[in-house]
């Protein structure tokens, strides 16, 4: 049975798995090789919790891209604290960030979608591609209901944009109820800023609470169109 032929296989069975198994069965297949990239919103603490359960030394990196609020450098001191995880750190490359600055200014995002596409490729993009470059897997905490460009996701993929490597999205079938319920019942740690009505977390300056009825993306990039709202980092995936 050829890769594609056995990942299929997998993706078919564990489709209907629960977040448990299909965390374990990553952990399990890869070893090392796989990593969680948690940028610490409530879908990424609760993986947290589950990886650490079933193996403490379970990788998970972070995209440290210089803009995050306070609140999310609080939360991953508390998971720190809490879990005695190692996190690992990328950051963009700092000649890349002043370059982008001195020519666009430090707030090019608002500027138009192209300058904030690049500040997203130089902060978040590139710090990830290094950060994938070395495994076989990674871990993430994307939802079905998230979003109108999540709706198709499965729970492991072949990640085309990504040289090909597995994406392991245990939650993808989870509603934000059992995200929340399972947060309390386990007393997880979380950032502040969902109790200010952020469901989404990403940059500060790209961030914003929701207003009632508003879809749970509505607050990033709330400049632009719906269908646009993705950094890149969870671009279509084969
Ligand atoms: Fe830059 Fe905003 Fe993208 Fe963060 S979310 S990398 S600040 S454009």
């Amino acid at each position: 049975m050829d890769r594609v032929e056995e990942i299929r296989k997998y993706a078919e069975e564990l489709e209907k798995g629960s977040a448990q198994e299909v965390s374990g069965w990553a952990l399990k297949k890869y070893g090392d090789q796989v990593a969680l990239a948690s940028s610490f919103g409530a879908e990424d603490v609760v993986l947290i919790d589950m990886m650490a359960n079933i193996d403490p030394r379970s990788r998970i990196f972070t995209l440290d891209t210089g803009r995050l609020p306070q609140e999310t450098y609080e939360v991953m001191e508390r998971i720190r604290d809490r879990y005695k995880v190692k996190i690992e750190v990328f950051s963009p490359e700092a000649k890349a960030v002043e370059k982008m600055i001195e020519e666009y200014g430090p707030n090019l995002f608002y500027k138009s979608m192209e300058l904030r596409k690049l500040c997203c490729e130089v902060r978040k993009i590139r710090p990830l591609n290094r950060a994938l470059g070395s495994l076989e897997a990674w871990i993430c905490g994307l939802r079905k209901e998230q979003s109108v460009t999540r709706t198709e996701i499965r729970k492991i993929e072949v990640d085309g944009a990504h040289n090909s490597i597995i994406k392991v999205n245990p939650l993808a079938d989870w509603t934000e109820k059992q995200v929340w319920d399972y947060i309390k019942e386990n007393d997880v740690p979380y950032n502040a800023l969902h109790d200010r009505d952020y469901p989404s977390i990403g940059c500060a300056p790209c961030t914003r609470a929701i207003g009632p009825g508003e879809d749970v993306r509505a607050g990033r990039w709330w400049w632009e169109t719906p269908e646009k709202k993705e950094c890149g980092l969870h671009s279509k995936v084969g």
